[in-house]
């Protein structure tokens, strides 16, 4: 059984960025028929925002991805608990009492020798009578955990292939704060655990985290936490996909910042970003798909590249003009102007990039409409057409083959006035869906008004 999650941690609006990884994890879930977990990472209680929280939830809606299971960390900070000590018991983590300043220096230092900064465990080397002095002191540890450095750390990943990690290059993680705050790294990997996470699929900056997780997993399950019913055995699959770059190839400032209110209020639709995001950076042509049922099908992590995907605004324009185009009434019904009926949607849809462009194009429809001044020789055109004109099935293939006969006109010569006449416009949807939404007395009524 497939388990995949989402989790954000909720100090900030969704970008771009997150975006994808919502939805290919839950493409993944959706693929195989499997679980969908919206998981509040909110450990952070000083930067985390309940109204984040919401604005994640209302976005996720926004754009369909619906989640089959909410959880958020803040309520399960007795599992931690747990955790911790299993891990504890195992000799796995240990208090450490330096302060920023001190681990500042040291880092400077290494690097001044041209070594990586990696903490040097002189934390492990206290006494129990150093320890004691800490405390009375009233210094309270953090604590940080012991990587095992004897056999490299791999896994397969679903995006990258073979990952090889050596412990050794690795800081041991902080991962309790000395106020006994948590930070990310062990409670993710609790909840993996706990919640039967089978795929991890996240962006390529947590590739390192990983290596460190599937230690507190291996660790964890070692230590017997985790037996429980429905949790994970093992370690989940892992995959991590590119990062998303802006158009000139350079990871960006403004997607950090571009979701879905800047979307919305551009008159992008939710299914132009889910069929831009589901396929960009993979082998897969971006096409605008309406059927999402289509794109999960065909949602393969092995279409992949390795190389940053390229998130162009431009794309994701054309791509809303072409989900526009077979939007089906039914799925706007509700932004339409007054009055436009399946019709008229159908009649004006090819013309518009986007949705809220109906309007402009259905005022042709209600009027009133500004022709243009027109010469006589085309004033007399149009009176034959009033003329001409017989309200059948097709009024607007009639009256044009008529008059195509009657006078020889054709191409511009014959379309152009027209239209012209009729709509006020040179250009725009198909007449032959307008003209029966205008209606025959204002048709009449606008050729005859044109010609006078
Ligand atoms: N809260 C973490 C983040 O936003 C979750 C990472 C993960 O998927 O494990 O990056």
């Amino acid at each position: 059984m497939t388990t995949t999650r989402f989790a954000p941690s909720p100090t900030g609006r969704l970008h771009v960025g997150n975006i994808r990884t919502a939805l290919h994890n839950w493409m993944l879930a959706r693929q195989a028929g499997g679980t969908f977990i919206l998981r509040i990472d909110d450990t952070d209680a000083e930067r985390s925002r309940e109204e984040y929280a919401s604005a994640i939830r209302a976005d996720l809606q926004w754009l369909g991805l619906t989640w089959d299971r909410e959880e958020r960390q803040s309520a399960r900070l007795d599992r931690y608990e747990a955790a911790f000590a299993a891990l504890l018991a195992a000799g796995r983590i240990y208090p450490c009492y330096e302060d920023t300043q001190e681990l500042e220096v040291k880092r400077k230092i290494a690097l001044g020798r041209g070594l990586p900064p990696i903490y040097d465990r002189a934390a492990l080397s206290l006494s129990s009578e150093d320890r004691a002095r800490f405390e009375a002191a009233g210094t309270r540890p953090h604590w940080r955990f012991l990587l095992d450095h004897a056999e490299p750390i791999m896994w397969h990943d679903g995006i990258r292939g073979p990952q090889k990690f050596d412990a050794a290059q690795l800081s041991d993680p902080v991962i309790r704060r000395a106020d006994g705050s948590w930070l990310y790294m062990m409670p993710s990997a609790v909840d993996d655990i706990d919640m039967g996470v089978t795929q991890v699929l996240r962006g390529e900056d947590h590739v390192s985290n990983t290596a460190v997780q599937i230690q507190i997993f291996t660790a964890l399950n070692a230590a017997g936490y985790g037996a429980a019913e429905g949790t994970a055995k093992g370690l989940p699959a892992f995959a991590h996909e590119a990062l998303l770059v802006g158009r000139e190839g350079k990871l960006s400032k403004r997607l950090g910042s571009l979701g879905c209110d800047a979307f919305r209020e551009r008159g992008i639709e939710p299914e132009a970003i889910i069929a831009l995001l589901a396929r960009l950076g993979t082998s897969q042509p971006v096409e605008p798909i309406v059927d999402r049922a289509a794109l999960v099908a065909g949602f393969d992590l092995s279409t992949f590249g390795r190389a940053p995907a390229k998130f162009d605004e431009e794309d994701l324009e054309r791509l809303n003009a072409g989900i526009v185009h077979q939007l089906p009434y039914e799925a706007i019904a509700a932004r339409l102007p007054v009055g436009m009926d399946a019709a008229g949607w159908h009649a004006v849809r090819p013309n518009l990039a986007h949705v809220g462009e109906a309007a402009d194009w259905w005022q042709l429809v209600t009027g009133p409409i500004t022709a243009p001044a027109f010469t006589d020789e085309d004033k007399a055109f149009l009176a034959q057409a009033e003329q001409t004109l017989v309200w059948g099935d097709n009024p607007w293939a009639a009256l044009t083959a008529a008059l195509k006969e009657a006078t020889g006109r054709k191409g511009k010569a014959l379309f152009l006035p027209l239209r012209q006449a009729l709509t006020g416009m040179d250009h725009g949807p198909d007449m032959g869906e307008l003209l029966p939404l205008i209606g025959e007395a204002e048709v009449r009524g606008r050729l005859a008004r044109a010609a006078a």
